[in-house]
């Protein structure tokens, strides 16, 4: 990959950084409305899990962002390779910049129960 090309890349990162820090829901504690409104607390409840699960996801993407922006600098030869396979991740990377692994490798690591199919893929080709 040629460097103006990297440069282009480290941009778009960075910015998408930003957007998922701007993103991240700030931890509530709100000791005080405990057994105030009982009625009203499992939604409390309710909502902080769903936002607690809306910044890991968040987090997640934002260490995987910080990673490929290591991976920039540190080889940038490898930059837009599977981490798995070393084959170019192609189309992916312009939907996910922080993308690590060709689709087919991304599959297979999504989950073990589809392994199965993925043998049935192969077998297809
Ligand atoms: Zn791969």
């Amino acid at each position: 990959m040629k460097a103006s090309e990297l440069t282009q890349w480290k941009q778009r990162l960075l910015a998408l950084r930003a957007e998922i820090d701007v993103a991240i829901e700030p931890v509530r504690k709100d000791d005080t409305r405990v057994g105030s409104e009982e009625d009203e607390q499992p939604l409390v409840e309710m909502s902080q899990v769903i936002a607690s699960k809306r910044n890991r996801e968040r987090t997640e993407s934002l260490k995987r962002v910080n990673r490929a922006l290591a991976r920039i600098e540190s080889e940038p030869e490898m930059f837009g390779l599977c981490r798995e396979c070393e084959e170019p991740i192609g189309k992916r990377l312009l939907a996910v910049p922080h993308a690590e692994f060709c689709v087919e490798c991304q599959q297979s690591s999504d989950g073990g129960p589809k392994l199965g199919r993925r043998r049935h893929l192969l077998d297809f080709k």
